[in-house]
């Protein structure tokens, strides 16, 4: 099992202050660009964040943070060769307005390596096509039904294209509807 936690912080106008390691968050938001510590510090979480709902979802999640609230959920972060359950604490920091996010692995489910075109990033996505994938529970979205990516993989047939689709990361509606009540239960209401 990886033991690493992630952890990145945030002042209190949302810049990334300071990182370790592991930088899958971002990846997961990023729709599949790559990230490396250097390149994020000192920059505004929201610039990493492309999809509108899950821009909304971070933006609650801080004001809960700031306003004395604590956050713990759970999300896929899957590799090809590797599912992965994480869990995300965040807690205010001892600065003002400061808010940090600690990421560390539940479990591990070691797999034949998927090959995911584009998933982490490919080579040639055809950037008129676009595939809908949930940034939280790793789930791709085929035709309106949410499916794991074995699954999605043969019904879509990304292996059969000479290029594949850009992937666009979202938030899928089992999981808004997780976080929204993880978001209420946050404020203590
Ligand atoms: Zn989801």
């Amino acid at each position: 099992m990886t033991n690493d936690t992630i952890v990145y912080r945030v002042d209190a106008d949302d810049r990334i202050v300071s990182v370790s390691s592991a930088w899958d968050p971002f990846a997961i938001a990023n729709n599949g660009r790559e990230v490396t510590a250097s390149s994020v510090l000192g920059k505004n979480l929201f610039e990493f964040i492309g999809d509108r709902t899950t821009r909304h979802i971070y933006r609650q999640m801080l004001a809960r943070i700031r306003a004395g609230g604590n956050l713990r959920y759970r999300y896929r972060c899957d590799s090809p060769d590797c599912r992965r359950l994480m869990e995300m604490q965040i807690v205010a920091t001892a600065e003002k307005g400061g808010v940090e996010f600690r990421s560390v692995t539940v479990e591990e489910h070691p797999r034949t390596p998927m090959v995911v075109p584009q998933a982490d990033g490919a080579l040639d996505p055809d950037p008129e096509e676009l595939q809908r994938a949930c940034g939280w529970c790793n789930r791709l979205d085929v035709d309106g039904t949410w499916m794991e990516i074995e699954d999605a993989l043969p019904r879509l047939r990304l292996l059969e294209r000479a290029s594949p689709p850009t992937v666009t990361h979202g938030i899928c509606e089992d999981c808004l509807a997780r976080m929204t009540e993880e978001l209420e239960f946050a404020t203590g209401a």
